[in-house]
């Protein structure tokens, strides 16, 4: 198959090794000229430029720019494509992305979201079997071509990754609660900490800092820039999550003022038996 990526990062690179290695042909555009020439010179596309007209004969194009970049790539690649093309996209946000292909109306289009990452961005950052065993979402709509649903879920199967199938708006609200609302209170974490006013005190806490520092703030430490596309690009399911938890807080912030130890500990009863009700906590 010929496989269009454009956005040669850590996920549309990442998507590339994997698919290059089964056998299928990858073209790769990207915006900068060097990205492209990296990316065949290390084998991870067979062909990269960074004009849509790569993209002429393109099977099956995957959507991987930073959210902001996308409506803007997509125009420039609508026109390249042949008719029959299938659409995918790998954000992390899906009801804008989708609600932007059917206005645009490429109907051959399936909202996906690979559920991998890591702390580091663009092509350097890429590597194989990023995708192995994570979930990866797709969004299809009452109006998408069931066979472009296939291919797309054929796609991600092969890349080991297990498949689910949900309507753009719940993957939302629930991304929020496990991708978006940590990141933004793990940053608030770091910058509660910060905000130690004696110099002291923080210096040794930042000597001291151990797993339970490493685990809690690591989501918050990540690219800033992919924090405020999650904020700009799911605003309500986020802000709903985040009054919630701030909800949450005052109860806490309560049970310890009034020194009331038994609501304290049915609490972290709670959301110690709860924690293991997410599947990678199990
Ligand atoms: P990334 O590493 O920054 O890669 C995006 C790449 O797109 C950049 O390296 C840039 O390459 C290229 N690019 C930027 N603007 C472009 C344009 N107008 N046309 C063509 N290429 C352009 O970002 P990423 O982490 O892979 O994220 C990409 C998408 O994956 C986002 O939609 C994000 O929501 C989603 N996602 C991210 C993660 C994660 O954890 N990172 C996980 C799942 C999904 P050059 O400038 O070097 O050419």
């Amino acid at each position: 198959m010929r496989i269009g990526i454009v956005g040669l990062g850590l996920i549309g690179g990442s998507l590339a090794i994997d698919l290059r290695r089964q056998g299928h042909h990858l073209l790769g555009v990207s915006r900068r000229l060097e990205t492209c020439q990296q990316a065949v010179r290390q084998g991870i596309v067979d062909q990269a430029e960074p004009e849509m007209g790569l993209m002429a004969d393109a099977e099956v194009v995957f959507l991987c720019t930073p959210l902001g970049a996308l409506a803007a790539a997509v125009a420039q690649l609508l026109p390249q494509l042949s008719p029959a093309a299938i659409l995918t996209d790998v954000g992390s946000v899906k009801a804008p992305v989708v609600d932007q292909m059917a206005a645009v109306g490429w109907s051959n289009f399936v909202g996906g979201h690979p559920m991998a990452g890591k702390a580091e961005s663009g092509l350097e950052a890429a590597e194989a079997g990023l995708f192995v065993d994570r979930a990866y979402v797709l969004t299809p709509v009452e109006t998408t071509p069931p066979a472009a649903v296939e291919t797309v879920a054929a796609l991600a199967q092969s890349l080991h990754s297990q498949i689910y199938y949900c309507d753009p708006a719940a993957h939302d609200r629930a991304v929020a609660w496990i991708s978006h609302l940590p990141v933004m209170l793990s940053a608030s974490l770091i910058a509660a900490c910060l905000a130690e006013p004696d110099a002291s005190v923080i210096e040794l806490a930042q000597s001291l800092a151990s797993s339970g520092f490493r685990d809690t703030s690591r989501v918050g430490g990540g690219n800033p820039e992919l924090g405020v596309m999650m904020a700009r690009y799911n605003q309500s399911a986020l802000l709903e999550s985040l009054l919630a938890y701030r909800e949450q807080l005052d109860q806490m912030i309560q049970s310890v003022q009034q020194q009331n130890w038994l609501e304290l500990e049915q609490k972290l009863i709670q959301t110690q038996q709860g924690r293991s009700k997410f599947t990678i906590c199990k």
